[in-house]
């Protein structure tokens, strides 16, 4: 949208305002997994979540992917008396990267089987062509993981080069234990994004990766018509979601009479306007704050924390100069 001077902001969130918004779960294990629990079989780590008042989840399994039927789905209507959907996907585990893949809606239907179509041996450029070739969505998981490191450079060279991820895990419950670990993701998605450019944009990503029964730390907030595959699907690749460790925005997004790019987040003590450079181009203390977009700027996205350091994470939005 055009604001009243100056420039063209690609607003994510444009029209969010008037859908419901679903909090999910995109990164998480179950008794399937070589280090999950035995005692949280996926129909029971859907009920956790269910009961910590999420929405959906997609299963992350390594290297096995875990389909939400049989034991693995909750009834509709659930324990919790909400809708709850479950979805297959599987971690794409190897020391050279651990690979979210996302199997939602009709585009990957024919990847919904186990064991995995695209080896984890392969390396992580070609696991991530594949698994995109086969209609699954590809995030790179926890890049401050010693496990499995992924590097700025790293990043930049495949959005570069189109190598088609679309999503980075900024924060995950399990990894994110310094403010370095997260200052690296963050980096990381930072040179992706300006890599990987307005057309084909990278969105960032908060989880739990739990493996035992402790859930609820961290999710995206997604604003789509309904809760099914299809419409999450197609939110998820449009960035029409945040990524939250604890905060919530009420409201981010352009706006004509802010003349710039709002945004509220209760609760919050400390917003700030990232730019493409990495560094904040305008922080304010306090739950709303405003930016206009000044020459120069490629994108920008917000952050907004509260006292104890919860953060939640806009997408980044391109500017039009
Ligand atoms: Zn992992
Ligand atoms: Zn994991």
């Amino acid at each position: 949208m055009a604001l009243r001077r100056g420039p063209v902001v690609r607003d994510p969130y444009w029209g969010a305002g008037a859908l419901p918004w679903w909090k999910g779960q995109l990164h998480t294990h179950t008794a399937r997994s070589f280090d999950g629990d035995p005692n949280v079989p996926p129909v029971r780590r859907s009920a956790l979540y269910q009961a910590a008042e999420y929405d959906f989840l997609v299963f992350t399994d390594h290297d096995r992917v875990t389909v939400p039927s049989g034991d693995g789905l909750p009834a509709a209507g659930g324990a919790a008396g909400r809708p709850f959907l479950a979805m297959p996907g599987v971690e794409s585990t190897d020391g050279s990267a651990h690979l979210g893949v996302w199997l939602l809606g009709d585009e990957a239907s024919a990847a919904v089987v186990d064991p995995p179509i695209v080896p984890s041996a392969r390396p992580p450029a070609e696991r991530i062509e594949s698994w995109a070739a086969a209609g699954a969505l590809v995030c790179c998981n926890h890049p401050n993981h010693v496990s499995a490191p992924l590097t700025p450079e790293q990043l930049e060279s495949w959005a570069g080069a189109g190598v088609p991820f679309r999503f980075v895990e900024v924060f995950n419950t399990l990894a994110n234990r310094s403010p370095e670990a997260l200052a690296h993701n963050l980096e990381v998605w930072r040179r992706a994004i300006t890599a990987a450019g307005p057309e084909q944009p990278v969105w960032a990503t908060a989880t739990d990766d739990s493996h035992r029964a402790d859930v609820g730390n961290s999710w995206i907030t997604v604003a789509a018509p309904a809760l099914t595959p299809a419409a999450l699907r197609q939110a998820l690749l449009a960035g029409r979601f945040y990524a939250s460790s604890g905060v919530q925005f009420s409201f981010v997004g352009a706006d004509l009479e802010a003349n710039g790019i709002l945004a509220s987040a209760p609760g919050a003590t400390t917003i700030r306007f990232v730019g493409d450079v990495g560094a904040p181009r305008h922080q304010v203390e306090g739950d709303t704050a405003h930016y206009h977009p000044q020459p120069g700027d490629r994108w920008i996205r917000v952050e907004a924390s509260d006292a104890a350091g919860r953060t939640a994470w806009s997408q980044p939005f391109w500017i039009d100069a």
